[in-house]
Order: C-alpha cells, then structure tokens, then sequence
C-alpha cells in the first residue's frame, strides 16, 4: 500500500476530491445510519464513467481499501471506508426517459425518489423500496422491494441493460446478450462486480394508485388478517406492514402514541375504484386509528423529506417466512410488548404476483416462491443496549422465521458477514463465485456483502 497524495489526485479528476480538513469532509463521509466514524484518506466524486474507471483504477495502484457510495444507507456502513478511498457516484445525475420505448436510462448517483419523480412527469413508473432517499445503485444492484412488487416484479426484474466499469478499469455494456454473466450477477449480487454507472430500467404506466398509510390497533387479529387479505389480494396490492410503537407525530392521535400499532404502507396499482374494494377488507379490521390511504399520483408514495440530522443506530434482521398463523403472530406480538427497547418494529412484506414469475436462477435474488419478508429491528440507546437489543432481534426472528433460512441482502446487517450463504443459497452461490473470479480475481469490490472469487 502506498500514502496517498491527495494533491497529486486533485489534479486528475475534473469532479470533487474532498480530503481530511477540506469543507465538506463530515458530510461526505456521512452515512444514514449513525454508529459508524470512518475517517477516509479521500472521497472522489467522479465526473464521468470515464472518472470512475480512475477512481478503480487509482485503488489498485494504491492498494487503498475502495469503498463505493450512492445514496449512502448501507446498514452496516459498506460505502464508507476508514483510511481508503470512496467512490461516491453523487455526480452521475444524468435521467434520459424514452416515453415511446417506455424504458429510461439512470445514471447511479440518483435516488429512488430523484427517479420516480422525473418519470412522474409521464405517468411511467419503475418500483424501488419504500424510501426515496435510498440511491438506485444499492437498492438496484442488491434485488429492490417495494411498492410495486407484486405487480411489477423487484426492481432487478427491470433491469434491462447497465454500464458497469470493472476492477481492471475497463466500461462495459451488459445485458441480455453482452456479457450476460455479469448481466445476471449485478441483479441481486449487490457491489461485488464492479461499479455500475448507469442502470436501463423497464417503465409501467402507472397514471395514480390507491396509497398511503393507514394505522390500526396491533391486536394479533388485526395483524394476522392485515397480512392475510393482503396475500391474497390481487397483484396490484403491494403492502408493508410495520408493527411499533406509534411514534409522537402530530399526524397520529396523542393517545396513541407509545401504544403498538399496525402502521400499514399500501398502495394498489390499478384504477382507484378497484383499489377501494380492495382495501374494504383491511379497512374492516378494525376501527382505524388513521386512515391515509387516498387515491394519490405513485411519486406521492415518496412524499418524506431527506433529514440530514437524522441518523438512527439499530440492530436488525432479514428472513422470510412461509407462514404466519395467529398462533405466530400472537408471540410476536408478545414479544414486541415486552421488548427492551422504545422504538422496536416487526416488518412483514407479503411477496407472490409478479416476484414468483422469474425464475429463482434468472437473477442473483434466489428467494422467489416465499410468502413473506420479514424484518425484525430494534433500535439502540448507545453501545451499552448492543448486546441486549441483539438478543431481543434473535429471540423475535426465532418465532417469526420459518421455512428454508434465507436472507434478503439489502437487510442484512452485521451478520452480513456469518449469513452471506443464506443470502445467496447452493448454486446461486456457485455461479456468483464463478463471475467474481472472472471479473474481480483479487477481490478490489469487498466492501459489501462479500463473495469470494471461485477458487
Ligand atoms: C430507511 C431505509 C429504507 C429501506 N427500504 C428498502 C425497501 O423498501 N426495499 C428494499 O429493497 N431495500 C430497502 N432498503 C435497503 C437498501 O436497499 C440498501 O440499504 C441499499 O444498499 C441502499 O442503497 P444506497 O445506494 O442508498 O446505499 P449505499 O450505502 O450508498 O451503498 C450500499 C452498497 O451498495 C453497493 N452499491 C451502491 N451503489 C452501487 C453501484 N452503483 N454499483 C455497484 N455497487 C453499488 C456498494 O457495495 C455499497 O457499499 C432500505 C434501507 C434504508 C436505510
């Protein structure tokens, strides 16, 4: 490993080289989660593609660790690396929609919201997660879960083409038929490959849903049939249900805050007078304790502002579970009453519709076929409550998790490291190692969810 000249590197780039000491520097190696201090030897944001390949270039002739960035919501800090080098792709900016091809190019320094709301302009749409700050390059290349997914697939199942620049410096066009192994490895396989610059994303017409928030007592009942009625609702529901305390926003009724409560994420793709029968059996579960949903364009499903200052410390686990009797949920209900911590959640995502029409080999993302993607997160009170809130997250997945161990690995957290085999099971592990070996033998690409080259 060589020291790093900062000045000799200011001079071969066109974008920004923030060091230690320059303005900026805090903010550049900021994360959204809180509990990481990584002080890094330089963050370059590149200009171009042509840049990046500079940046890869310039951390293997250093031997600096490269970490790279986009929206910066790693749970675990991957995009931000102490003492080496952040690609940050802030930069890369640039949208080019085909309203006729119904197809955009995204360059990957943008977000999920930046995205959705330029397409809103065209009543076209692609489904990202439920956060609009979440940059396109992370959610992408790990599978994307979201509001659209059981009418419209992952985001991964829209990919229909990408740049990506290697370890060794060179810009390649991927997709189907030009090098289709990486094609198949970046959708699913997360950072492991290369840099991706630009995505080429598939669009729907989706002029309006049926969406928003809806919040319910968390009586097991009303839970177990939230998720019912939601798996067996038509495709066009997508829904994620959250069970926490409710928190002290002026939006929810003073007597509720602190007490569990179902905070359901809904949105029905499809006309609104569908959309409304549909929901009519969530909305009789119980009396509402507020009921949001409304039919709303899909960029108002987006509406939260980025909070700079905002920078929570959890702990937290990925699975899926097959089934979710009132049995089950009756102990997680019990165990989210009782648990450690003021602010813990149990996240359910009913999957099925479009994510079980592509193959479990078709992509990186092997998980097709589950029923449930379950989250189980408490948040930490300093480094003292670690230990404790980690337990509390193990006890609860244990009553949760059932079926073949699996994990989704844009959840994955610090088990990243122990459960990368569940993320990427039997011969989607395989294949991966055999693709990394081919494009990054000596591994430039291992600040993420790692998998080794083959051999
Ligand atoms: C509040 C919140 C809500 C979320 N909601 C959802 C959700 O609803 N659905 C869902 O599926 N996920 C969700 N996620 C998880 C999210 O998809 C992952 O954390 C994702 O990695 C974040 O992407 P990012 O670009 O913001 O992160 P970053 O921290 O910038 O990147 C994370 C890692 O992704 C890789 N990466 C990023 N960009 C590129 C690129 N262009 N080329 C190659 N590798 C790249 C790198 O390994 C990088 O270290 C959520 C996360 C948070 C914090």
């Amino acid at each position: 490993m060589t020291t790093l000249d900062v000045s000799a590197v200011r001079t071969r780039f066109t974008g920004q080289v923030v060091a230690p000491g320059d303005d900026g520097y805090d903010g550049a190696r900021a994360l959204f989660y809180g509990g990481h201090d990584p002080r890094p030897a330089v963050v370059i944001r590149p200009a171009d593609p042509a840049e990046v390949a500079s940046v890869v270039r310039l951390a293997q002739e250093t031997g600096l660790e490269l970490s790279v960035r986009c929206g910066g919501h790693s749970p675990v800090g991957h995009s931000v690396v102490d003492g080496g080098i952040v690609l940050d792709l802030a930069h890369l900016r640039a949208i080019a929609v085909d309203v006729e091809e119904r197809t955009v190019w995204a360059q990957a320094g943008l977000t999920a919201g930046d995205v959705t709301k330029a397409l809103a302009e065209h009543g076209l749409a692609v489904g990202f997660g439920d956060t609009g700050t979440v940059g396109i390059g992370g959610i992408t290349t790990g599978g994307g879960v979201g509001f659209l997914s059981r009418k419209y697939g992952m985001t991964i199942d829209n990919v229909l083409a990408a740049e990506v620049v290697t370890a060794d410096g060179e810009i390649l066009q991927v997709d189907d038929t030009h090098h289709p192994d990486l094609f198949w490895a970046i959708r699913g396989g997360g950072g492991n490959f290369g840099v991706v610059t630009r995505f080429k994303y598939q669009l729907h017409e989706v002029p309006g849903v049926v969406g928003g928030m809806i919040l319910l007592p968390a009586t097991p009942e009303v839970i177990h049939g939230f998720l019912r009625e939601a798996a067996a609702a038509p495709e066009e529901l997508s829904v994620i249900v959250n069970v926490m305390p409710a928190p002290p926003m002026p939006f929810i009724p003073a007597e509720h805050h602190g007490s569990m409560v179902v905070m359901g994420l809904v949105c029905y793709a499809g006309p609104a007078e569908e959309g409304e029968k549909v929901l009519a059996p969530i909305r009789a579960l119980a009396e509402p304790i507020a009921d949001f949903v409304r039919p709303i364009t899909y960029a108002e499903m987006f509406m939260e502002e980025g909070d700079d200052e905002y920078h929570p410390t959890a702990t937290a686990r990925t699975m899926y579970a097959d089934e979710l009797d009132l049995g089950r949920v009756t102990q997680i209900v019990e165990q989210l009453r009782t648990a450690p911590a003021p602010i813990r959640v149990a996240q359910f995502r009913p999957l099925g519709g479009a994510v079980d029409r592509v193959a479990a080999d078709a992509t990186a993302y092997a998980h097709r076929g589950r029923a449930f993607m379950v989250n189980i997160a408490s948040f930490l009170d300093g480094p003292d409550t670690r230990a404790e809130r980690e337990q509390w997250v193990l006890d609860t997945s244990a009553v949760a998790e059932n079926g073949v161990p699996g994990a989704y690995v844009n959840f994955l957290t610090e088990d990243g490291a122990t459960r990368a085999r569940e993320a990427y099971p039997g011969a989607t592990w395989d294949r991966l190692t055999r693709v990394k070996q081919q494009y990054d033998p000596g591994n430039l690409f291992r600040r993420n969810v790692n998998i080794p080259p083959a051999g």
